[in-house]
């Protein structure tokens, strides 16, 4: 089901219908644009029990459609990730994994067959080996991703790679496009840099790329049409012109329990360790509040740290 077209302006939902779940911190990759400066492990983190009473506490109150699995990297809590895969799915909630694709085994990659996915994102920012080894800040990343997409695409899973842009790889989309689809991709999704965590202003495209950008994705999206999706990923002007416009549809659990509107707004709208999942939802509706605070964002700038809104 695809809840994002439907029209939901006139209602008012008792749940979110998209929740995403960042499991952890930590991240086995040290990319230098990481918009949530992923790396370490932190003592905050919620705990394997937490995240099941979450789980237990979202099925309760009537359950959610799509779970977005996501960290730093989310198979570094396999335990963790496979427990709520277990919980929500068997309450017929269907999932998106984010992973950078180097942990994935064939033991693994069996377990997910599983479960039912939109799909599962693994990240790959080139078809050259040094260029994406070197923007993933490690020598081996690009062989293990790889093999990994392989491992899921052979088994029919449906994978969508995600290639973020910098001015270093975003002339060779073309390139990076027909070798995904090589792979047996079910799509590609091409983002910028989100300038937040550790990115920095290198990291975002000149205007010149930008402008070539769009035309470059519109073309590829019709020539793979029946073969693979191409897409632009929205930037963060995108999200919030959403968030103005539309009804709210999902929330984002961080790893210490704090709960954020989206990935890309630093708002903090409750704690799930002192808030029900259902009292944090109707804060999300409070739009006045979270819309004077909005105003003072300067998207020119680095996104500040998370501010505490409620
Ligand atoms: S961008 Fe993804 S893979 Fe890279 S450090 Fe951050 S969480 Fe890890």
């Amino acid at each position: 089901m695809n809840f994002e077209e439907l029209d939901l302006n006139e209602i008012k939902l008792s749940m979110p219908l998209s929740i995403q779940f960042d499991l952890t911190y930590q991240c086995n990759l040290n990319c230098h644009f990481c918009y949530n400066s992923s790396g370490t492990c932190r003592k905050d983190e919620l705990n394997f029990s937490e995240w099941k009473e979450l789980c237990d506490e979202i099925v309760r109150s009537g359950g959610v459609f799509q779970c977005i699995l996501s960290g730093g990297e989310s198979l570094i809590k396999c335990r963790r990730m496979f427990q709520i895969l277990d919980i929500l799915g068997g309450d017929n909630t269907s999932f998106i994994l984010n992973t950078n694709g180097t942990l994935i085994t064939d033991d693994i990659a069996d377990k997910l067959l599983e479960y039912r996915w939109y799909w599962i994102q693994v990240s790959l920012d080139s078809h050259i080996e040094s260029v994406h080894n070197c923007i993933r800040g490690n020598a081996m990343s690009y062989q293990k991703t790889v093999i990994s997409i392989k491992k899921l695409t052979s088994r029919g899973l449906p994978v969508v790679i995600a290639c973020t842009l910098t001015n270093d790889n975003c002339e060779s989309i073309e390139e990076m496009t027909e070798f995904a689809a090589d792979m047996g991709a079910s799509g590609i999704i091409f983002s910028e840099v989100f300038w937040s965590g550790r990115a920095s202003q290198d990291d975002i495209m000149n205007k010149n790329n930008r402008r070539k950008l769009t035309e470059t994705i519109d073309k590829l999206h019709n020539r793979y049409i029946g073969r693979m999706d191409v897409n632009l990923g929205k930037t963060a002007e995108e999200e919030i012109a959403d968030f103005y416009q539309k009804s709210p549809t999902g929330i984002v659990v961080r790893p210490n329990g704090d709960v954020k509107l989206n990935c890309v707004l630093p708002y903090i709208i409750g704690n799930i360790r002192k808030d029900s999942i259902s009292d944090i939802w109707e804060r999300v509706y409070r739009k006045e509040v979270i819309k004077s605070v909005i105003q003072n964002l300067d998207l020119n700038n680095k996104m500040p740290d998370d501010i505490v809104l409620f």
